[in-house]
Parts: structure tokens; C-alpha cells; sequence
């Protein structure tokens, strides 16, 4: 339990519909119809958490979350479409079409003896079941502005933790002792800059400290919860700014040590990773997608092609075959920290293995590239390494060219239209070419 659980007033301050700005235009109808039928059916039900901040600073919130003190059995009872999830925290995910809405049931904090909870040795919440009332649910909440709660029964704001006015003071408080909560969820830490980021906010200086003092803490976190999170920081649209503070709290390094250890290498690196986040949240800004194995493969260039470079040093092999041995080492060595599921680390080596065929722009095998299932993002790729002039701009012309060409143009792009050599000669170049060339 953290300090500011007990000593914390029971009353929350109750905000009337009449004095706040969240009305119902504002939630989805999914989310409404799970509040109404859990009220009209005798339980409690409050819309709490991101959706409620979110709609209280002027953004429009797109993902809800209801607290109930109905079981999760009992919400399952209420709603065909529901599902249970979760061991670490056991919840009903309802299901309208494409739209989850996430029901927890209230609970009590987790350093109670109780069997349903559990902590590891460093006070980090394993599991985390015993249901309470929502006067106890408020105090295992992140931040204060996260701990509000929208009361269907009259539409008033419940603030037991003062997240109305650090909203208004535009400040990240977390709830209780900075420490104590940090060491129970150190993802909290990755939380914080993520909220900072994307709602301006300032982290106030207590949790600063704290969180400066506690970075390390980050590698007891599994690798997998570090996947989600890394999706979180980076592909919300905020993810330059996100990326700024994590560095500046020394976050960034626990879960990319190469890419950190690269950067203070050579911060001739920190321009392309910047201008790869920027692209990417401009791109959620238009709302196009936005793949994680791009932004995996900018984290981990520099470093790649270090390690091609001493690979290359010891043993004879093309830049290509290098490339795609270093990228592979660098990966196992990444997935300690963030665990990156297959399908993005392979295509994310491809994509970098094949940057050196972008400086090949004569015969068949530089013009079949165009049809390489990898073209696309090699080819974004080696844009944005151009855009900060880590590429040559003539050959980026090249490749922008050509997409745009007819069959007979590329033909005499790619030079195919000479004269036919003798068959030796031709032999002979291929035999040398084979040697020389990659094998992507
Ligand atoms: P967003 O959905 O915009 O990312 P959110 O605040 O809704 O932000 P969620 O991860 O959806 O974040 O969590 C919903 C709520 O659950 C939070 O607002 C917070 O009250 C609580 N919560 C989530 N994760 C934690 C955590 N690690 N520690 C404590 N409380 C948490
Ligand atoms: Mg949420």
C-alpha cells in the first residue's frame, strides 16, 4: 500500500455534470450501452482512466475503460459478447464489432496478505485480484489524472486524488510515494513520458527524481510487456517527442542499449532516428498505417552497420551478407529487452540487408529489384537516410525515377538495351558478378 492509500480521504470531490465539459457526444455508444446496463442491473459503473482525462483536456478520446464493482463473472452474466482475460489482472473485454470495451472490476491495493495478490522481491506487482470498493480502487490508479471517474448514474466527475487540478495545471503527479509506485510497476516509468508526450503535461519534479532514480528497474519488466509498450511510445503520434524524454530520463537505453550505445558513439545517428519518428507521426497524423519493423530497423542501423563492418573486417563476405549477419546478431541481443515477434524482425533485416542494392543501377539484377517484395520499405528506407544526407541524392533519384517508368524506359535505364557481348565474356562477368554481389 503506499503511503498517501492510507492517509488519503475516503470522499472523493464530486464535479456535477453542469460544472465539467464531458458529455455523452463524447463516448462511444459502446461504452454507453456496457454503463447503462450495468447500472439499470444494480451495479455501479463509471467510465474511468485515458477516456476521461482525454475528453477533459479538448482530445477526443478513442478508447474506453469502465470500472464496475460487478465481478468479472458478473459482467460475463450480463453481456453475451464478453470475454475474461488476463491473470496479472483479471477483466471482461466486451466486444461490439471491432470495439473492445475493457470492464475492471474495483480493487483493493495489492500489498494486502492476501492470496489474490502477489509481489515479487523487489515490490513489483505480480498479480493483482482482490476486488474492493472504489474508494480503494483509486489508489492503485497511475497518475492522478488518470484516476477519475465519470458516474453514469448522474453523469458527475469522481475525483478522490486531485486529478481535476493537475489536469488544469497541466502536471503528470503519479498517486502516492514516486518511488514505492515505480518499484510496483516500473512500466509506469514508460507511462509517464508517454503521457507527458502526448498530453503536454509536465512531469512534476518528485516523479522526475524518482524516475531518474529507478530507470534500471525497467530490465526486470518482461520483454513482451516491453513490445506492447514499445508500440505505445512510438506509434501514437507523438512518438518524436516521446522519444526525446525517454533519452532525457535514461529510459531509452534500458530498452535499446545498442541503439543508445551507438548515439553516444556517434550522435551523427540522432538526425535519421529523428527524422524517421517524425515521418512516422506524421503518418498517424494522416492516419495511415505505420509498421513497427520500420522504425526497429532506423533504432537499429547504425549499430548494424558497425557490426557488418568488423564482420567484414574478419572474414570475406559482401556488404549485403554482412548486413543481414550483424542485424540478426543485434537482434538477439534486443530481444532480452523488447521481445519482437518474428514477423516484423525478419522483414526488418531484409529491409536493411538490402540498402547496398540501391547503389547498383545497371543490368537485370538491379531492375528485378524494382519487383523485390522488399522494395517498398528498403526503398522508404534509403529515402529518409537521404533526406539527412546519409544517402547519395542522385542514386535516390534514380530509384524514384524508375518506379514511375515503362517497360521499354527501364530498359535503357538499367542499360539493358547494349549490344549483346560474346557469350564467353558474359560468362565470365556473371561467374564474377555471383561472387561479388549479395545473396538477399
Ligand atoms: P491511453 O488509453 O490513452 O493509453 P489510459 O490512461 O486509458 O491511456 P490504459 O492503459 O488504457 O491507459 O489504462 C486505463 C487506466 O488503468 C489508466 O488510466 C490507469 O488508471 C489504470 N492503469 C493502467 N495501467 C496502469 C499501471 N501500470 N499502473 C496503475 N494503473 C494503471
Ligand atoms: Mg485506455
Amino acid at each position: 500500500m503506499n503511503d498517501s492509500g492510507k492517509s488519503a480521504p475516503r470522499d472523493p470531490r464530486i464535479i456535477p455534470r453542469p460544472e465539467h465539459t464531458i458529455s455523452r457526444d463524447e463516448i462511444s455508444k459502446s461504452a454507453l450501452k456496457v454503463l447503462y446496463r450495468l447500472h439499470k442491473s444494480g451495479y455501479q459503473a463509471f467510465l474511468v482512466g485515458g477516456s476521461i482525462r482525454d475528453a477533459l483536456i479538448g482530445l477526443h478520446p478513442k478508447d474506453f475503460d469502465v470500472a464496475t464493482d460487478a465481478t468479472p463473472d458478473e459482467v460475463k452474466a450480463l453481456f453475451g459478447n464478453c470475454r475474461l482475460i488476463g491473470r496479472r489482472f483479471r477483466l471482461a473485454h466486451v466486444r461490439f464489432g471491432r470495439e473492445i470495451i475493457e470492464v475492471a472490476t474495483f480493487r483493493a491495493s495489492a500489498s494486502t496478505n492476501d492470496a489474490d495478490a502477489e509481489l515479487d522481491d523487489e515490490g513489483r506487482i505480480l498479480r493483482d485480484n482482490v476486488y474492493g470498493r472504489i474508494d480503494e480502487d483509486v489508489w492503485r490508479r497511475d497518475f492522478t489524472c488518470n484516476a477519475l471517474y465519470y458516474n453514469i448514474a448522474d453523469f458527475s466527475i469522481w475525483d478522490y486524488a486531485g486529478g481535476v487540478e493537475d489536469i488544469a495545471r497541466r502536471e503528470l503527479r503519479l498517486i502516492g510515494d514516486p518511488g514505492t509506485r515505480l518499484r510496483e510497476d516500473p512500466v509506469r516509468m514508460l507511462r509517464a513520458v508517454r503521457f507527458a508526450a502526448k498530453l503536454g503535461f509536465h512531469i512534476e519534479p518528485a516523479l522526475a527524481r524518482s524516475i531518474r532514480e529507478n530507470a534500471a528497474l525497467l530490465a526486470n519488466v518482461p520483454a513482451a510487456r516491453l513490445f506492447d509498450e514499445f508500440l505505445k511510445l512510438f506509434q501514437a503520434g507523438f512518438a518524436e517527442q516521446t522519444f526525446e524524454l525517454l533519452r532525457e530520463y535514461r529510459l531509452f537505453g534500458e530498452m535499446f542499449p545498442a541503439t543508445e550505445a551507438e548515439i553516444e558513439a556517434d550522435p551523427g545517428f540522432i538526425p535519421f532516428i529523428l527524422a524517421a519518428l517524425r515521418n512516422t507521426d506524421r503518418r498517424v497524423g494522416a492516419g495511415k498505417s505505420v509498421t513497427p519493423m520500420f522504425l526497429l530497423g532506423v533504432f537499429l542501423w547504425a549499430p548494424t552497420r558497425r557490426l557488418a563492418a568488423e564482420l567484414r573486417a574478419e572474414e570475406k563476405m559482401s556488404e549485403s551478407q554482412s548486413l543481414s549477419l550483424a542485424s540478426y546478431q543485434l537482434v538477439a541481443g534486443q530481444q532480452r529487452r523488447v521481445a519482437i515477434p518474428r514477423r516484423f524482425t525478419v522483414p526488418m533485416r531484409e529491409m536493411l540487408a538490402l540498402q547496398p542494392r540501391f547503389t547498383v543501377t545497371r543490368g537485370k539484377r538491379a531492375l528485378a529489384f524494382l519487383e523485390h517484395r522488399r522494395f517498398r520499405a528498403a526503398y522508404d528506407f534509403m529515402v529518409l537516410l537521404t533526406e539527412v544526407g546519409q544517402f547519395d541524392e542522385q542514386l535516390m533519384g534514380f530509384w524514384t525515377d524508375v518506379q514511375c517508368q515503362s517497360r521499354e524506359d527501364r530498359i535503357a535505364s538499367f542499360q539493358l538495351h547494349q549490344k549483346p557481348r560474346s557469350n564467353r565474356r558474359r560468362r565470365r562477368r556473371r561467374r564474377k558478378g555471383a561472387r561479388s554481389e549479395d545473396t538477399s
